[in-house]
């Protein structure tokens, strides 16, 4: 018996959050789906694993998007559309914000955000909830137009607000607003799941970043968020879809400027019309094409043009008492000794010690996620790659341990306990991890930096000429809708729908 049909309608290399979520869309459609995976598990980031008998999550902090049961948001619909049953639970806070002269906790609401904002620097809540609102109308906006793109003329129209903010800084925007630097200070933790200081960051990605997370509070599933990949490899293989593992994709085959197959590092070559690569653009067209003179020399132009954003440093702790004994109150912690954000992403270039953590105790809002009497508690930051990428074999335990340390030793102070004298499992995920464990470009996690020169707008109006081999589409962090596993489902199905779009418009040429 063959292993691979002769011919499959789409390849799928990467079966993580992305990948699956193509060939579920692709599969809906009726579509001949193959998942080629590398790892013997689906999932890539979104992962989980064992330490002394604890099931621990590998990375999730909170996912957006997903919206309550009866007010679906785009994510949370995909899943239920699609068949894959999620035990969501929703996280109790937005964030608690640790900065100097500054402990706050805030909930997700725009109006009990702006209130909570106001009770700690008064006479603030108009302007906040008014840039609150902005941001909202910004992401309905976006959320519209990424589906139904339209003319110049009528989005002037339509969307004013996005329009003439689209050209601004975040920073620029906020600042019109005149607000006291606390509430500002207060308003920017969430600017590391973006990864650019605010002087860089275009506002279109703050302010959707604000009107998700802020507006519609954050979710994770009960069975960390392997649950969500295990779910949809299962469900897509209930749809047809044949998903093989430990399949390292080597080469993506292409003939007159167009895919026509892959080769596996076993040596299988398999064809399909269509080809979707997880793996970053940097990799596919500086080593992964086959022929390589089939690569034009505007893709690697691009990929040269943009610049690769953060990567991840995480120390995943399981503690021997419960979170409450152990002076944890908060779901999420954001803590820094400045919140001015560019300061924070310079901090980021080099190997510790880092000045902006993120912190999560998942009990907090998934109380049985670990044994009776322990907590799980992990501290993450987002480094950028170009410090990683100098750190030698030699050098790597000695930097890692002493990142690590830094962080532990920075949140004992913070909770008044010794978090080392209640250690029961210790994990320290560096950028070498992410890179080994995803194949992820430098391990990078979040595809490419949003920035004001390589701005969001400006993407979605060269998203076609940067298509520079037919039947080959892009699914993953380094695309359009960034990074976060939320925008790896959008990432994933906008491949999909481009795969099918051009299936539909070469058969009505065929016609
Ligand atoms: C510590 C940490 C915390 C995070 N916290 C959050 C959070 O709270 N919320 C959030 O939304 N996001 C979070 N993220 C970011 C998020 O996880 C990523 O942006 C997202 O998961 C990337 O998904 P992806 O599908 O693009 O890539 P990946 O998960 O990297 O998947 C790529 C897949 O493709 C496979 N692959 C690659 N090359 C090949 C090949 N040649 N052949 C076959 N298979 C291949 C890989 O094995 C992998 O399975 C976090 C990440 C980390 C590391």
């Amino acid at each position: 018996m063959k292993f691979y049909k002769d011919h499959y309608d789409v390849i799928v290399i990467g079966g993580a959050l992305a990948g699956l979520s193509s060939a579920l869309m692709l599969a809906d459609k009726g579509k001949d789906v193959l998942v080629l995976e590398r790892h013997n598990l689906p999932g890539g980031i979104a992962t989980s694993f064992v330490r002394g008998g604890i099931e621990i999550e590998a990375a999730l902090h909170e996912m957006m998007s997903i919206g309550e049961k009866d007010n679906r948001l785009k994510v949370g619909k995909f899943f239920d559309d699609m068949g894959v049953d999620i035990d969501w639970m929703r996280v109790p806070e937005a964030y608690h914000a640790s900065l100097p002269g500054l402990e706050v906790t805030l909930h997700p609401g725009l109006e009990t955000f702006a209130r909570e904002i106001d009770n700690e620097v008064p006479g603030t809540y108009d302007k906040v909830l008014k840039l609150l609102n902005l941001c909202n109308t910004v992401f309905d906006s976006v959320n519209e137009l990424s589906i139904h793109p339209m003319s110049k003329a009528k989005m002037l129209m339509k969307h004013a607000a996005f329009v003439k903010t689209a050209g601004y800084s975040t920073k620029d925007v906020i600042d019109t607003f005149e607000l006291p630097q606390k509430a500002v200070d207060l308003l920017s933790p969430y600017w590391i799941y973006v990864g650019s200081g605010f002087s860089d960051l275009p506002f279109t990605i703050y302010a959707v970043l604000m009107a998700d997370y802020v507006g519609y509070g954050s979710y994770i599933p009960r069975y960390f968020s392997h649950e969500m990949s295990l779910k949809m490899a299962e469900r897509a293989e209930q749809m047809g879809v044949q998903i093989e593992y430990r399949q390292h994709v080597d080469k993506i085959l292409v003939k007159d400027g167009r895919a026509y197959g892959v080769r596996t590092a076993r040596g299988d070559e398999i064809y399909a019309d269509y080809v979707i690569s997880s793996a970053y653009p940097n990799k596919v067209y500086t080593s992964m094409i086959e022929p390589a003179d089939a690569v034009p020399k505007k893709a690697i132009k691009m990929v040269n043009g943009r610049r690769i954003s953060l990567t991840a440093f995480s120390v995943i702790l399981i503690l021997d008492k419960t979170a409450e004994e152990l002076n944890i109150h908060d779901y999420s912690i954001f803590r820094g000794d400045t919140m001015d954000t560019d300061k924070c992403y310079e901090n980021l270039a080099g190997l510790g010690p880092y000045k902006y953590i993120t912190c999560i105790c998942h009990n907090l809002a998934n109380p049985d996620c670990t044994p009776k009497g322990t907590c799980s508690f992990s501290m993450t930051t987002l480094p950028q790659v170009s410090g990683w990428s100098k750190v030698t074999a030699g050098e790597y335990d000695e930097v890692k341990h002493r990142i690590a340390k830094q962080m532990i030793d920075d949140m004992s102070e913070y909770f008044g306990v010794n978090l080392l004298d209640h250690v029961l499992e210790i994990v320290i995920e560096t950028p070498m991890t992410v890179n080994r464990y995803t194949n992820a470009w430098n391990g990078c996690i979040y595809g490419y930096a949003h920035t004001m020169e390589d701005h969001i707008v400006a993407r979605l109006q060269t998203a076609e000429e940067e298509k520079f081999i037919e039947h080959l589409e892009f699914s993953g962090a380094h695309q359009i809708s960034g990074d976060g596993m939320g925008p790896q489902i959008t990432n994933g199905r906008k491949a999909a729908k481009n795969v099918l779009d051009t299936m539909k418009a070469e058969e009505a040429v065929n016609k």
